[in-house]
């Protein structure tokens, strides 16, 4: 019998070479090479060596993938952070972060270059008050230099007006945002500035748009001086690390009592709850208290401060005119009313439900946009997401206000994790890092206030996240507007989305735990092209011509 009358044959596992692809693809990928370019190539040499019979070795095929393979590109990502920025080092030990270091108020569009920046001038100008009264009585001028993503996309989030409001004493949960609109509207006004016996005028020409690229220790990163003439008195470098969290140069975080539960980890996070049979919640209250020494009075206390204000920023957003146009270029008009109205007089229940539930994100992603007070949860960029969530429970579902502030505990125990092991900012990381973590937040927020057990929350976040992996950061016009607001709408509907997954699938079976989500997060990025990390250089903000 010829070969060509033999009859078919199963292949067995082993020799199903379309089944198994481990015998096509080497799993070692030569250093310096690239590592798709190297897998195809090595897949169609053992897939041509299958078809022609010709037996090539494993190391054969993997020797002409490599002499095949174009050499790895140099990633176009921005360069790495510094080491030894504490937002780089304090995700080796226990999380240690409290939710009044974590929910901030303070003026939009942006925390990391609106509330940092103005926490930074706010700090630079209490320690030039302490100088030696000799020192500040040469002090002539007061000058801001701002760098990276600080100056690329700085004018558009208002970012020297909130310097220049911190310089001048003003802090961020206080100030007033028609001061802020006064600036903005009257870029000459001049301010004294009272340090010791002297008085310094300072005006926005005194905040500098300083090089958008460098070998900076942060993308946002900003330089405050103390000079007499062209001497330094005072000079400090800062970095605004995401989420209205900043560090100096020399930075030392401040130290803190253990927490009850330690963990750095979301596995850590839920193992303590399901040991202690309790939920996630309540241990992230035993170590709130543990950590600051405060009462669970006093964090119940600041928990309904932020309910009560994310809640106010969604109702001052719907009571916005349709016919309101945000500042800025853009010309971009008020949107949340009508989309609540209409969306109400959808015939479709559930229709209705998401029409709401996004022209509440709208609202309260709109006040950002105004520059009015939002609360970072965990950004400016994505101060709708939480508060649509937190709205439509409370004020539509009527859910209890203790329930409310567990989800609280929750949602922060989940934006914890993001920054101890990647990040917030979206200058590192992109939109995944604002509008991904606030949604991932908002879906543990849900399923927290409607008591699913910690394996749903878990899965919720995880979900929520997930589903957000690589989103980039590119708004129009450096102005946090598009794509932003729509979507904090979108990051509201997928929390829900992921809350109705995670409550009705077999938690058991989900997959991809939490840790996993944020290892990919990090990885991202990490990788992502420096340009879609709020540069406004690509993506939308290129492709949109506006007129
Ligand atoms: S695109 Fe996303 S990350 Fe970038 S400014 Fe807008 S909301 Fe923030």
């Amino acid at each position: 019998m010829s070969n060509n009358d033999e009859k078919p044959r199963d292949a067995s596992p082993e020799e199903d070479v379309l089944g198994d692809t481990s015998v096509l693809v080497s799993r070692e990928v030569p250093a310096g090479v690239d590592r798709r370019g190297f897998l195809i190539r090595s897949a169609v040499g053992g897939a041509a060596a299958v078809l022609t019979g010709c037996s090539v070795s494993d190391a054969d095929r993997t020797a002409k993938a490599v002499a095949t393979t174009p050499a790895q590109a140099p990633a176009a990502s921005a360069p790495p952070l510094s080491a030894d920025l504490n937002v780089v080092k304090k995700g080796q030990g226990p999380v240690l972060t409290t939710v009044d270091e974590f929910y901030k108020v303070g003026p939009g569009p942006s925390s990391s270059h609106t509330i940092g920046p103005m926490r930074i001038t706010y700090d630079f100008y209490q320690r030039a008050a302490k100088l030696p009264a000799d020192t500040l009585a040469k002090a002539t001028k007061l000058q801001v230099n701002l760098f990276g993503s600080l100056s690329a996309t700085g004018k558009g989030h208002g970012t020297e007006r909130a310097a220049l409001a911190g310089l001048i004493g003003k802090e961020p949960a206080t100030v007033d945002p028609l001061f802020l609109d006064s600036l903005r509207d009257k870029p000459d006004q001049v301010f004294p500035v009272k340090l010791g016996n002297k008085s310094i005028d300072v005006s926005l020409k005194d905040v500098i748009y300083d090089a958008t690229k460098g070998d900076f220790k942060h993308p946002n990163t900003m330089t405050v001086k103390l000079l007499a003439g062209n001497d330094v008195l005072l000079e400090q470098e800062y970095y605004s690390v995401g989420g209205g969290f900043i560090e100096w140069k020399g930075y030392e975080p401040p130290k803190k009592n253990a927490p009850k539960y330690p963990f750095r980890l979301m596995k850590e996070l839920r193992g303590h709850a399901d040991t202690n049979k309790t939920t996630i919640a309540k241990i992230m209250m035993a170590n709130e208290t543990s950590i600051s020494g405060k009462s669970e009075a006093e964090v119940n206390a600041f928990l309904d401060k932020i309910a009560n204000a994310m809640i106010a920023t969604v109702k001052s957003g719907l009571s916005m005119s349709e016919d309101d146009v945000l500042p800025g270029p853009i010309k971009l008009h008020s949107k949340a009313a009508t989309v609540y109205k209409r969306a109400m007089d959808d015939k479709f229940q559930s229709d209705r439900g998401i029409g709401v539930l996004s022209a509440f994100a709208l609202a309260a992603s709109e006040e950002n946009g105004r520059g009015h007070l939002v609360i970072t949860a965990p950004t400016g960029g994505s101060a709708g997401v939480m508060p649509a969530l937190v709205y439509a429970l409370s004020e539509v579902r009527k859910v209890p206000r203790e329930k409310i502030r567990e989800g609280l505990l929750a949602a922060a125990g989940v934006g914890y994790l993001c920054k101890h092991h990647a990040t917030l900012s979206a200058a590192e990381g992109g939109c995944q890092a604002e509008i991904g973590v606030a949604s991932s937040m908002a879906a543990a927020l849900t399923a927290t206030a409607y008591d699913a057990p910690s394996q749903v929350v878990e899965n919720a976040a995880e979900s929520a996240l997930e589903h957000h992996l690589g989103m980039t950061c590119d708004p129009v016009a450096g102005y946090v507007q598009v794509p932003c607001i729509e979507r904090c709408a979108f990051g509201a509907v997928k929390a829900w989305t992921a809350y109705a997954i995670a409550s009705n699938e077999i938690a058991s079976r989900h997959r991809v735990d939490f840790d996993a989500t944020v290892a990919a997060l990090a990885e991202t990025a990490k990788d992502m092209n420096s340009k879609y990390k709020e540069t406004s250089e690509a993506g939308l903000a290129q492709s949109v011509t506006l007129c």
